[in-house]
């Protein structure tokens, strides 16, 4: 699949890319997910610059940052970027002045390529949430037994009760 393209490959009436591929998926993240679902138009704004906007899919296996349980996480994005060359930023800048507060993002570039395959990978490390949690409240595990508390309280009660000779009582008693 070709994924660098470049600039002057890119028709005036722009270009349509579709992209189902696992291997450009970031080294770290194989074998978290599925294959990377992408749906690209490239437009000619102008010779040195060109807006690369679609969706983004890849289903991916996680594990939360609180019990280590394995879920499942849909990356879903609209994307919306411009690649262009550096020396094209201030010719634009020049002429269309009112477009400086643009929100949208600007990748530059040295060559007159745009890289799919850099910019579909800096996508997905976006769409990633921050922290991975498997859901909103994870209760995590007991920092005393390691016991998912998702799945209930633990035998050891946080630790608080172990520390006292009664616990020891207790616990003695409750294994007979
Ligand atoms: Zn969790
Ligand atoms: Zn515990």
């Amino acid at each position: 699949m070709q994924l660098h393209i470049p600039f002057s490959e890119i028709p005036e009436q722009g270009m349509h890319v579709a992209i189902i591929d696992q291997s450009l998926l970031p080294e770290e993240l194989l074998g978290k997910a599925g294959p990377v679902n992408a749906a690209l138009q490239l437009t000619k704004k102008s010779e040195g610059r060109i807006e690369v906007q679609g969706t983004l899919q890849v289903e991916f296996r996680l594990s939360c940052d609180r019990c280590l349980a394995g879920y499942d996480y849909a990356l879903d994005a609209k994307m919306q970027l411009i690649v262009e060359l550096p020396e094209n930023e201030r010719h634009w800048r020049l002429q269309e002045i009112e477009l400086t507060g643009s929100d949208l993002d600007t990748l530059q570039v040295i060559e007159p390529v745009v890289d799919l395959e850099d910019i579909l990978r800096q996508q997905i490390y976006l769409g990633l949430p921050a922290k991975q949690l498997c859901r909103e409240n994870c209760l995590g595990l007991c920092s005393h037994c390691g016991y998912n508390l998702n799945e209930g309280q633990c035998g050891c009660h946080g630790g608080k009760l172990a520390s006292s000779p009664f616990a020891v009582l207790a616990s003695y008693k409750k294994q007979k």
